[in-house]
């Protein structure tokens, strides 16, 4: 995994006391680049789908909705026709005929709550559920319904989605060349810190399991349909619930710039960086909202920029022609890209904050703790600031 870090000033240890951390393998001075990090899993939410552009992730303040979308399952749009050309190949093929399949999660209050329903009484009486110790009967009667809106399933089936078919793409064309690109391997070895769940959730992952699972097969699709896609990937609940928490653990929002988090994203490279609430890495903002007054100039400058990308003329077979438009496709999405605040020194740690460092100390730390299951020991809190 650590050839991901590629020409970036970083090196990786890990010890008992504190798991892996990076450090600085030179000085580097401040506002230099300390990593382009590339994704696997990303998504932007269901709520968001409309006014986030599902090619290249930029994110647009708009009255409506995007200018362009796919009229066949309503559940991508594009900013511009270059975005919707390139994205095209991914996903006419892989992404589609299973966004049908995911639109089938009924959209009516009283539907929804019925699988909700149904999925609770399945949890009810998997066995599972008593060994996990959950309590009685009556503590799980509504637990999923009482968890889960359909945006929040909605959200997490797209994440969902795009994690099987990074899955299914390697599965068909082979790891890629290029070292800064990460695998599902790389990304199965991040910290799942699986440990720390309460039994709560831990049932609630299987109720998401039994629901993703079971979502019906669309009639005429060409491609294997998002259940079975799901069951190959996650064979049994617990591969789920480690992928989960992985994203749980290491994921980064997308956040617009207007304090919005627009969608989801893990980034391999990026979780060897340890938390400190006084980080010396700041992330460049890689989702930009763009629109309001001058949206006309800066869409002209994002169809320029993707113009420039378009796929050189076809050479080779066709399967290589496929994997490389399947390949530029995932080119695309915004990358995670962090620079040193201050002047790092050679060998300090190279730390981001998960979260607002501003914030007041127990504030601070209770949301480290209730997320990301860890108590906060660098110097700012151990300072008592
Ligand atoms: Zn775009
Ligand atoms: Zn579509
Ligand atoms: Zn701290």
């Amino acid at each position: 995994m650590t050839s991901l870090l590629g020409p970036f000033p970083i090196q990786v240890f890990s010890d008992q006391q504190s798991g892996r951390y990076a450090v600085a393998s030179k000085d580097i001075p401040a506002g230099s680049l300390v990593l382009r990090g590339k994704a696997f899993g990303i998504a932007t939410t269901h709520t968001c789908r409309k006014e986030c552009c599902s090619a290249c992730f930029n994110a647009y303040t708009l009255t409506s909705s995007l200018p362009f979308s796919c009229p066949t399952c309503s559940s991508v749009y594009y900013c511009s026709q270059s975005c919707l050309q390139s994205h095209s190949p991914l996903h006419t093929q892989y992404e589609c005929p299973r966004f049908k399949e995911l639109n089938s999660i009924p959209s009516s209050t009283s539907a929804f709550d019925k699988l909700l329903a149904s999925i609770d009484k399945t949890l009810e009486s998997d066995p599972r559920t008593v060994s996990l110790g959950a309590g009685t009967t009556n503590d799980l009667s509504s637990l999923m319904e009482s968890c889960y809106d359909r945006n929040d399933i909605m959200s997490m089936a797209r994440w969902i989605l795009n994690f099987c078919i990074r899955v299914e793409i390697e599965c068909e064309f082979g790891p890629r060349p290029e070292d800064d690109v990460p695998s599902h391997k790389d990304y199965l070895e991040l910290v799942p810190n699986d440990e720390c769940l309460s039994p709560a959730e831990r049932i609630q992952f299987h109720g998401l399991y039994h629901l993703f699972a079971g979502i019906k097969k669309e009639k005429g699709n060409m491609r294997k349909p998002f259940s079975q896609l799901f069951q190959e990937v996650f064979p049994s609940v617990q591969e789920f619930v480690t992928v989960i928490n992985i994203r749980q653990c290491n994921g980064f929002g997308l956040w617009d710039g207007e304090a919005e988090c627009m969608g989801n994203a893990v980034y391999p490279a990026a979780s060897f960086f340890n938390h400190s609430c006084e980080k010396n890495l700041e992330r460049e903002l890689g989702m930009r909202r763009v629109g309001g007054d001058d949206s006309g100039a800066d869409v002209g400058v994002i169809v320029e920029s993707l113009d420039s990308l378009q796929l050189e003329e076809s050479i080779g077979s066709e399967e290589e022609r496929k994997k490389r438009e399947i390949w530029k496709a995932l080119d695309l999405q915004v990358g995670n890209v962090l620079y040193a605040k201050r002047d790092i020194k050679k060998g300090e740690w190279l730390t981001h904050s998960y979260v607002d460092g501003d914030l007041e100390r127990e504030i601070r730390r209770k949301g480290l703790k209730d997320v990301y299951y860890f108590d906060c020991r660098c110097e700012k809190c151990e300072r008592g600031e």
